[in-house]
């Protein structure tokens, strides 16, 4: 096991490149066969997902678009505290077939908000592709269709999820020692 320090934390190796590799083969397969007919729009969500979806956007062998977005965090009304909403999303989505990539699904709060946004506009399909879900912290109801892998409530940092900033350029996915 190979440890490695980010700021103050040690993570250790938990899932290797080979993996990661492996397992973005295998999703972008059953994107090439369910859109091959299809013009999607992949959404990749910044910062976290940048690596994943540039690997899983290029084995994609039919005509399609990519944007990135961003999750920026407002206060709502008094009551519903911070709510999130997406921004960049600079095209129109209207009739479109969606990829949302994502990094990782913690709580589900993030796609919990964010969802009912992007149905107002009436794309023509969703679907949620997440390199990692913590199936042990969901609290809302949010399902990804393409998942990476399970894994357990610990955090995790590499192949861009960071912890404060650091750590999105190791190539492997770390899991903390202790917290
Ligand atoms: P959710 O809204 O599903 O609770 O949280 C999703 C976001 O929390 C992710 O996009 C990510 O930014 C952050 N997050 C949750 N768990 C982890 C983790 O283990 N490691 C890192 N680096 N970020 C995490
Ligand atoms: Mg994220």
């Amino acid at each position: 096991m190979k440890q490695v320090q980010v700021l103050d934390k040690t993570f250790t190796t938990y899932i290797t490149k080979v993996e990661i590799s492996e397992r973005i083969n295998a999703i972008a397969k059953e994107l090439n066969e369910r859109y091959s007919h299809k013009k999607p729009m992949f959404i990749a969500v910044l910062n976290g997902a940048f690596l994943f979806a540039s690997e899983i956007f290029a084995q994609f062998e039919h005509p399609a678009e990519i944007s990135f977005v961003k999750v920026a965090s407002y206060h709502g009304t008094e009551s519903s505290g911070e709510l999130k909403t997406l921004i960049g999303l600079n095209s129109a989505i209207h009739g479109r077939d969606l990829i949302i990539i994502e990094d990782i699904i913690d709580t589900g709060k993030t796609f919990h908000e964010l969802l009912p946004n992007i149905h107002a506009q009436n794309p023509a399909s969703i679907a949620i592709v997440s390199l990692l879900v913590k199936p042990e912290a969901l609290k809302y109801p949010v399902k990804a269709d393409y998942v990476g892998f399970e894994i357990p409530n610990k955090f995790v940092v590499g192949y861009g999820l960071d912890y404060d900033g650091y750590g999105r350029n190791l190539p492997e996915i770390y899991q903390i020692v202790s917290e």
